[in-house]
């Protein structure tokens, strides 16, 4: 098998395939024959693109009820594999979503979909951050469940638990094309290093996603990849205890981070795949919407960086083997979710591919077929 893509998709998934085959064939007695599994990432390094770029949250409140319930999911698997590997992925953040008079429509629909919202009115939510103007705020919801995941930690445990199962990770190889042969249910697949015949080939390529498809004749599911940027602007006076601060209206987010504050017009500029920019602009404008919410002079921008997320037409991630060519599996179209979802995703995915049961509770794991 081979996994086309070296972000937390395709890392994810290695671990989990590699980890489950190992178990299928310990409770073969050794019957079964141990699944060949190669991943190949373009650049040369894993989680350059979306994965390196992401602000890091998670919150059970985004999305849709499929990318909600994986979120849940994904929490238990975190917890766990931080407690196991001594290295806690997880670090709780509070994440206080705040609305202006106009949006209180939002913040309702949010409450619906999170029950577990508690709901504030602005003094307490300037209680937890002082920054917040009381007046552009009228009314506020706290999410006490949101954390701050560490992304090299997870990525890195990732690779270490695909490697020790048996599975072979390699950068800077390419995937160029690929011939499918149906007399022998496999590909030939042509990569920038050389050739390599395996019988599946998962698609965790990002923005590049369809991309992949078409190079192979399968295809394309229509994502759209959007361009989004998130600077650090140095301030005095930020509490590294803060929450992170979400506007219900999408207009703006931010959190402390190392060195001043994160900022994010939550701008969404579409894009081709690619090597993504910080647009000044949208820099620009993130400034002024954070400093309109709160009382922080926001001084000089530091840092900035751009990522992309890329989404299916209904915006849900894809999962699942391709409907018309045997043999090409899709884990696809993440979107703005995708750490936060990827574990669970992988897990699905690992006990798809292998033929073996698994649920998550609250997700029809349907929804996210490719079509
Ligand atoms: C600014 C920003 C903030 C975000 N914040 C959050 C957040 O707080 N929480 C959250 O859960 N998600 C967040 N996300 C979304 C998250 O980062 C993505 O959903 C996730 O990283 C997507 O992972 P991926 O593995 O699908 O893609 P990627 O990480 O882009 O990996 C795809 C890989 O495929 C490789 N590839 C492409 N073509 C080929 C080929 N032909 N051969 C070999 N390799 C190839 C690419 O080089 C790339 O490394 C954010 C995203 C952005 C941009």
């Amino acid at each position: 098998m081979a996994i086309i893509g070296g972000g937390v998709a395709g890392l994810s998934l290695a671990a989990e395939l590699a980890e489950l085959d190992g178990r299928m064939v310990e409770r073969s007695g050794g019957l079964r024959p141990e699944l060949r599994i190669v991943l190949l990432e373009r650049e040369n390094q894993f989680a350059y693109h979306s994965t390196g770029r992401s602000i890091a949250a998670f919150s059970e409140s985004l999305g849709s009820p499929e990318q909600r319930a994986l979120a849940r999911a994904a929490h238990a698997i975190l917890d766990a594999l931080g407690a196991e590997s001594g290295t806690p992925l997880l670090r709780a953040r509070p994440l206080v979503w705040v609305a202006g008079p106009d949006h209180l429509g939002a913040l309702n629909d949010l409450l619906t979909a999170n029950p577990s919202l508690r709901v504030v009115d602005p003094a307490a939510a300037q209680t937890l951050c002082p920054a917040l103007r009381l007046e552009a705020t009228a009314r506020a919801a706290v999410e006490r469940t949101a954390q701050d995941v560490d992304v090299d930690a997870l990525q890195q445990q990732y690779r270490d638990r695909a490697t020790a199962a048996g599975a072979v990770l390699r950068t800077a190889v390419g995937l160029e094309s690929g011939v499918w042969n149906p007399a022998r249910a496999e590909w030939t697949v042509t990569t920038d290093r050389g050739e390599l015949t395996v019988a599946r080939i998962v698609n965790a390529a990002g923005a590049w996603a369809d991309a992949v498809a078409a190079r192979l004749e399968v295809p394309v599911a229509g994502l759209t990849s959007y361009r989004r940027t998130v600077a650090i602007a140095a301030a005095d006076g930020i509490g590294p205890g803060w929450p992170l601060v979400v506007d219900v209206a999408n207009r703006y987010y931010f959190r402390p981070e190392r060195g001043g504050l994160l900022i994010c017009a939550a701008d969404e500029t579409p894009s081709p795949p690619t090597d993504a920019v910080a647009a000044p602009q949208d820099v620009s404008v993130a400034l002024e919407r954070v400093t309109a919410a709160t009382t922080l002079r926001l001084e000089r921008v530091r840092t900035s960086w751009a990522g992309l997320r890329t989404f299916a037409p209904d915006r849900n991630p894809i999962l699942g083997p391709d409907p018309k060519q045997d043999g090409f599996y899709w884990f696809a179209g993440l979107g703005g979710t995708g750490i936060q979802t990827a574990p669970a995703l992988a897990r699905l995915a690992a006990a798809q591919l292998l033929g073996e049961p698994f649920e998550i509770p609250g997700l029809r794991a349907e929804k996210l077929l490719p079509r």
